[in-house]
């Protein structure tokens, strides 16, 4: 391999022409914040997942989505939510913004996925909501998780970051619980910089989260500066900014448009891994389960064999060294010293998902990987990780 190779970005975004005339357009516009590119994103995003313009709210991250959707969720201060141990940070963060109280619950190891007998064990009489994450984008176990909800009386919200093209037996993630939360950050796999969209079954729910992202006011600026005459807002609630910009939905609308290409790159790429690194001492991503659909977000192997050559940690840096770029999806929830300090959780009540925080790697997954690009991942694997 020639020195001059070039260093492989986990999660490179794969931006077309289409994206950086659009962006053009919007900005000779003039028309910058949030106006009719953001309305189209949301109308096609919602009929992508099976919906109409009116169970969709654009705003400006999943964080945002997330939060906004338990304020609008209507729950009270104390009332505790069940969430992943396994996941990123904003998805427990967002629970504590909305005043509720965050209670994990440990994973499934082989779909790392939130473990629905491990809900059952925590719920309470305080219980009011789930938070789940389709890790990865593997969808979560909906019927078992449906029917705990049912049960229960309980609120369900789902973290959509991975799973944009996820479904399970057939039915789009984000559309099972009362509110899905998507992010369209760089690395995920539809990319506005940064952005993020709730989608709810029941429109007055939407209505809410849309008023809620701006201020709590009755009216939008592009209603209220458009050219049918001035209108007075009014502030009913004390709301938030998080409205998604009409720059970033000029990005969505044409990312959105090869969402289904990019997916089925991605899964030639992780299937070409999972044949490649069948025989290695490490443990590579389950299959996904017949009836679903994988969004194919992240490969993520596991460095669980004592009998393996090289650390986690040191493979990293390997990895690094090589020029290949990975990433650690994720330290368990309860490694984090601020989860610590404030709610008292240590790694030993979550023991799968602290147990995976301490062994998984991401390998890069990403469309615009050249073959010689994933070539290079599989030999350098290959190479740093021998019994
Ligand atoms: C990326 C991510 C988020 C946050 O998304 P942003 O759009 O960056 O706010 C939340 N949850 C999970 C599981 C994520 O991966």
């Amino acid at each position: 391999m020639s020195s001059e190779k070039e260093f492989i970005v986990f999660g490179a975004p794969s931006i077309g022409e289409e994206e950086i005339k659009e962006v053009e357009a919007t900005l000779r516009s003039g028309w910058l914040g949030t106006g009719p590119k953001v309305a189209r994103f949301e109308k096609e995003f919602a009929e992508y997942k099976g919906y109409s313009a009116s169970h969709s709210a654009a705003v400006n991250s999943c964080t945002a989505a997330l939060h906004v959707s338990m304020v609008a969720a209507g729950l009270a201060p104390g009332d505790e939510v069940i969430t992943t141990a396994m996941t990123f940070c904003a998805t427990v963060s967002s629970i504590i913004h909305a005043g509720l109280t965050p209670v994990l619950a440990d994973i499934e190891r082989d779909t790392l996925n939130i473990s629905p007998d491990k809900i059952s064990e925590k719920i309470t009489p305080k219980t009011r909501a789930i938070l789940l994450v389709h890790f990865a984008g593997r969808p979560c176990n909906m019927t078992a998780i449906m029917a705990l909800a049912k049960t229960h009386n309980l609120i369900v919200i789902e973290d959509c970051a991975h799973a944009i093209e996820t479904k399970y037996q057939g039915v789009p993630a984000g559309t099972f619980g009362d509110f899905g939360c998507f992010s369209f950050y760089v690395t995920k796999n539809l990319a506005t910089g940064e952005g993020g969209m709730v989608l709810a079954r029941d429109e007055d729910k939407i209505a809410r989260v849309k008023r809620l992202a701006l201020h709590g006011m009755t009216k939008d600026a592009w209603h209220r500066f458009g050219d049918k005459g001035y209108k007075h807002y009014q502030v009913v609630e004390c709301g938030f900014k998080y409205n998604m910009m009409d720059i970033q939905a000029a990005l969505g609308i044409h990312q959105l448009k090869s969402i289904e290409e990019n997916w089925t790159r991605r899964e030639q790429i992780w299937q070409q891994y999972q044949s490649a690194f069948n025989d290695l001492p490490f443990t590579c991503p389950s299959e996904p389960t017949p009836g679903d659909r994988h969004a194919y977000h992240l490969y993520t192997i596991l460095l669980d064999n004592t009998e393996s050559s090289i650390s986690r940690d040191q493979f990293l840096d390997a990895m690094t060294s090589e020029k290949i770029g990975v990433g650690v999806h994720y330290l368990s929830i309860p490694e984090h010293p601020y989860y610590q300090s404030t709610f008292g959780w240590k790694p030993e009540d979550t023991p799968i998902a602290t147990e995976v925080g301490q062994n998984t790697i991401s390998l890069p997954l990403s469309p615009k990987m050249s073959n010689e690009d994933i070539q290079r991942v599989i030999s350098a694997v290959k190479k740093l990780i021998v019994r």
